[in-house]
């Protein structure tokens, strides 16, 4: 048959068939929207949801397959979803979970955006969103009503880096049959067991640490639960939440290095963390391995590291301009959003537009901390400081 196929038809139906028993580390790259099947029958038999075959490309390749696998096993988990940014997977996570007439528990100090949708499902969809403190701990059973169904924590608040007591707030919620969902990102799955601690859902931005290039956005769901992940990945396949094979490689390929490099970020920021303590023009370091931050002793009892993200309120001697004029004067430091890539960073936050009952003077300004050389980062906030 190939003999009468015309060119043009060949270009589409080849008859090469590449030699089984390829080995190499990575896994190879699968792209793809149609998924073939054999015959009619495997295509009438096949259910989406199993994952010992292929469906159709929104339901994964062997690539996100294997990504899922890899992030379920570093959490401990048994499932995985991916979604296509940090902050799509949050939004899955709500939409999933909640309906009109439910009530959500958000901490006040979250990753904004997260905030930004609870505030959106509270408008537009007849949801509660209540924001709570932080370090509210076992205190938030009093919170739980009997319509809250899901609770989120964030360990830490990554911008005021309060640690909240993560077993405390699940025990709590179990009490009462509440799901905690935990933006666990600042430790990457590494520094702290979040299905130990009793969390229910895992969420990572791969966007930093499992990605570390800067340079991909994505999102992951983990769990242990079945029903839940069934909960979640129905909303996952009515979202058309697909990502793309090509971003999902670049995870991978980050990931044999995730905890060398996580290791390398915890060093420097806590050299960078301790040397910024001994600064007259600094107030307080809202570091979790240092003692100013709320939360220091739950992160002693429950994290094994830290990440390389950590804020410093200046002293309030100093004004919004002096603190911006520092962060301009920086070399090594990069002004942007995000972390986890090899780059650091520093970005200024104005905490009394962004929280309930913030009370700190001063200005705060976050570093992410790469994996230059610490000292040189120092010698670099040294200079800069002068600009004060
Ligand atoms: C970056 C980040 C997110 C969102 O991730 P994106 O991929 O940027 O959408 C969520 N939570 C935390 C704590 C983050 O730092």
């Amino acid at each position: 048959m190939s003999d009468k196929k015309s060119l043009q038809t060949t270009l589409v139906h080849s008859d090469y068939k590449a030699p089984e028993g390829f080995s190499a580390f990575p896994t190879g790259i699968h792209h793809a929207s149609t998924v073939l099947f054999k015959n009619v029958a495997a295509l009438r038999a096949r259910n989406w949801q199993d994952k010992t075959a292929y469906t159709y490309g929104l339901h994964g390749t062997p690539t996100s397959f294997t990504l899922e696998a890899r992030l379920a096993e570093i959490e401990d988990g048994k499932h995985c979803l991916l979604a296509p940014s940090g902050l799509a997977a949050i939004a899955l996570t709500d939409l999933a979970l909640l309906k009109s007439g439910d009530d959500v528990l958000i901490p006040d100090n979250v990753y904004n955006p997260n905030r930004e949708m609870g505030n959106w499902l509270a408008r537009e969809f007849g949801i509660a969103a209540r924001y709570y403190d932080p370090l509210i701990g076992a205190g938030i059973a009093a919170l739980i009503q009997p319509n809250t169904k899901l609770i989120w924590a964030e360990a830490p608040g990554s911008v005021s880096m309060e640690v909240p007591d993560v077993p405390a707030i699940c025990k709590a919620a179990h009490d009462k049959g509440v799901v905690v969902a935990l933006d666990n990102t600042w430790s990457a799955g590494i520094a702290l067991r979040a299905f130990d601690m009793g969390v229910d859902i895992v969420m990572q931005a791969l966007t930093k640490y499992q990605s570390g290039g800067a340079d991909v956005l994505m999102g992951a769901l983990i769990t242990r639960d079945r029903e839940l992940h069934r909960k979640l990945e129905l909303a996952h396949m009515r979202l058309g939440m697909g990502v793309g094979m090509d971003d999902v490689y670049l995870v991978l390929r980050g990931l044999p290095t995730l905890k060398m490099r996580f290791d390398a970020h915890d060093a420097g920021a806590r050299k960078v963390a301790g040397w910024l303590k001994t600064r007259p023009e600094v107030a307080k370091v809202f570091h979790p391995a240092i003692a100013d931050c709320p939360g220091h002793e739950t992160w002693k009892r429950d994290f094994t590291g830290a990440g390389g993200l950590f804020s410093v309120l200046f002293d309030a001697r100093y004004s919004e301009e002096q603190t911006d004029r520092f962060i301009d004067n920086l070399t090594f430091f990069k002004i942007g959003y995000s972390w986890g890539g090899a780059g650091s960073l520093c970005v200024p936050y104005r905490m009394q537009t962004m929280r309930r009952n913030w009370t700190e003077s001063g200005q705060l300004v976050r570093f992410n901390i790469g994996l230059e050389d610490p000292q040189d980062l120092i010698a670099d906030i040294e200079q800069a400081l002068k600009a004060l």
